[in-house]
């Protein structure tokens, strides 16, 4: 049962965003930039966001050459060439609202390791050529580096030019700070349980169910996105990792992509942090329990051991998991489902990048 004054004052928004990730800060953001004077409310299940972008690896990419190999021949040059353009042209408008301090940004270069017995000349061509008018030589063979990052596995190195890394808890908080400097309220322990017409209806642990009434509803809960929109064609995608304690005299620095994206490697100061190996255990991983995976676990811990060689010492300090979402292909998914209803989800591994792009995707179908 509501009050007179929550009735009065306090359960009508103009537009409410589902969903308190990266992704619906970005477009909580995006939103109160276009439309000031319009109430936005973010509705976050959890006291901290429980889905991805508190939980990532918080590599600012764009694409491997591997990941773009195996996009333009998924779904043709054009929609690969795009998702690139859309990650760099996000990751630009997130570092300009918040500022490269405020979200631990560093140019700290992204590499890929490839198989030595294939031939890359003319992909790395291909895919330049591509992306050429945004990013001009993107991709270059990098083997020199391979000795400074300390990688003895083999394999040759391809490094990819502007991708650098982000702090990702300094990220999240510069951004909730940010929309709420601009006026946006972030309800956390809110789930929204259900969406019908301009009402949603919010699980509340003391009082039962609330219904909060909006004049536009985004939802950018990613992989949990079939909750309330069955038919949507999402599916989730945990993402295992582990960081080591700091490690002495590392002389790694910057982000190392394997197996295509399947595994991502960084250092954090003097620690590395691993994750990835979805791909050994796909039926498993595709859940939305944060479980722990053992296997997986012990075979990124192994298969540090191949990149840097036997000797190399390391003991894991923490370790955690993540939920993503995909579906046939990379492309996110944004549109609009009827009058009141807009979808912003599908994020994939590189959402980091990718927010702000989606952002600005929400606030242009709404007017
Ligand atoms: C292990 C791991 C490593 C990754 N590494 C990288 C990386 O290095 N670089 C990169 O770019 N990307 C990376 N990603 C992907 C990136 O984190 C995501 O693409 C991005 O965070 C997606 O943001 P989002 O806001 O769409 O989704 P989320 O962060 O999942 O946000 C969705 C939010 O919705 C909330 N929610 C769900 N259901 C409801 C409901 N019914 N009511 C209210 N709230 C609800 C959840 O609690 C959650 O906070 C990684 C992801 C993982 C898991």
């Amino acid at each position: 049962m509501l009050s007179f004054w929550e009735k009065s004052s306090l359960v009508e928004v103009d537009i409410a965003i589902v969903g308190g990730g990266l992704v619906g800060l970005s477009v909580a953001a995006s939103l109160k930039e276009k439309f000031p004077s319009k109430s936005v409310t973010i509705f976050e299940r959890s006291c901290l966001p429980y889905g991805a972008s508190t939980r990532n690896a918080g590599f600012a990419c764009f694409g491997s050459l591997t990941e773009m190999l195996s996009d333009i021949h998924q779904m043709g040059e054009e929609n690969a060439r795009e998702l690139v353009f859309q990650r760099w042209m996000g990751l630009q408008i997130t570092r300009k609202r918040l500022s490269d301090q405020a979200i631990g940004f560093l140019p700290a270069g992204g590499f890929e390791l490839v198989d030595s017995n294939q031939n890359y000349n003319e992909a790395v061509e291909k895919v330049n050529f591509l992306v050429d008018d945004f990013i001009p030589d993107y991709i270059s063979l990098s083997n020199a580096h391979k000795s400074t990052l300390g990688i003895v596995a083999t394999g040759d190195v391809y490094s990819m030019k502007d991708e650098g890394q982000v702090h990702t808890g300094e990220l999240m908080k510069a951004m909730e700070k940010y929309v709420l400097q601009l006026g946006v309220m972030i309800r956390t322990g809110s789930e929204v349980i259900g969406v019908e017409g301009n009402s949603l209806t919010i699980k509340d642990q003391y009082r039962g169910n609330i219904d909060f009434s909006a004049d536009k509803i985004v939802i950018c809960n990613n992989a949990f996105a079939a909750s309330l929109i069955p038919d949507v064609e999402v599916q989730p995608g945990r993402g295992q990792v582990f960081i080591t304690h700091p490690i002495p005299n590392l002389t790694f620095r910057g982000n190392l992509h394997v197996d295509e994206g399947f595994y991502y490697l960084r250092n954090v100061g003097d620690r590395l942090l691993f994750g990835g190996g979805r791909n050994i255990d796909f039926q498993a991983e595709e859940t939305t329990e944060f479980a722990l995976n053992e296997m997986i676990q012990k075979t990124l811990e192994s298969k540090l051991n191949v990149l840097f060689g036997e000797a190399f010492k390391f003991e894991v300090d923490q370790r955690w998991t993540g939920i993503m979402a995909f579906g046939d292909d990379k492309r996110p998914i944004v549109k609009r489902l009827d009058d009141t209803i807009i979808i912003a989800v599908k994020m994939g591994g590189m959402g980091i990048a990718l927010a702000g792009y989606i952002g600005e995707e929400v606030a242009e179908l709404i007017n």
